[in-house]
């Protein structure tokens, strides 16, 4: 991390009372791994099955109308209605069998066990409950609330969407601090709102001002341990 947003994080953080800590899900605390394996391997496959098509006629045609949704409408992350659109069944049985790919990253628990003793821990996430119920499920009691903005609010994570959690949570935007790894809907849409945002880049590619995993999240708040 570069050494002068270090710096300068710390001393906003150090100047405001932070009660709230809120997570993004997948690639913040989960891998994608879960997420990847539905959407582009056991979807396709049953699309292929379904359709009589091979595997990579159907992978194509599948994320051509992924693709024709595109992350900015609900659509893409509502699984219902790609199950409905694609003509697929009930998307029970896929869920089940791809939950074993689901895992966290390496520093997560230790990270959520340490924050948890002095901040109240929330996920603010863009996944619809069907899939983050599952998700969450070996990390779940760290978290005083769990928040799908498809889910519950029907909408993205907007800069309104963090508005209304920090309503939920009796909070004011400047007390909350909000990490994820999506530029737009992570840091940009939370500072908006008023939330002190930061990203995470665990490639450590992109930009200078991110953090690269959790642990240096513990770190600025919790320098003693
Ligand atoms: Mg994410």
């Amino acid at each position: 991390m570069d050494f002068h947003f270090t710096s300068m994080v710390i001393s906003v953080f150090h100047m405001k009372r932070i009660e709230l800590i809120s997570f993004d899900a997948e690639g913040t605390v989960v891998t994608p791994a879960f997420s990847h394996t539905i959407w582009h391997e056991a979807i396709p496959a049953l699309y292929a099955k379904r359709k009589g098509l091979d595997i990579a006629q159907a992978k194509k045609r599948v994320y051509d109308e992924y693709d024709a949704i595109g992350d900015q409408r609900l659509e893409w992350y509502d699984i219902e209605y790609w199950f409905n659109y694609l003509d697929l069944g009930s998307c029970e049985p896929v869920i089940q069998s791809c939950l074993h790919t689901i895992a966290c990253y390496p520093e997560v628990t230790e990270v959520l066990s340490s924050l948890a003793n002095q901040y109240r821990l929330i996920v603010s996430s863009g996944t619809p409950l069907e899939l983050l119920h599952c998700l969450l499920r070996d990390i779940r009691p760290y978290f005083a609330r769990v928040f799908s903005s498809v889910s519950h609010f029907s909408q993205l994570k907007s800069p309104d969407f963090y508005l209304k959690l920090c309503g939920e949570m009796g909070v004011k935007p400047g007390q909350v601090i909000h990490i994820g790894d999506n530029w737009q809907f992570d840091y940009l849409n939370a500072r908006q709102a008023g939330l002190n945002a930061l990203y995470l880049d665990r490639s450590r590619r992109n930009h200078q001002e991110s953090l690269g995993d959790l642990t240096q999240l513990k770190h600025i708040l919790s320098p003693s341990t």
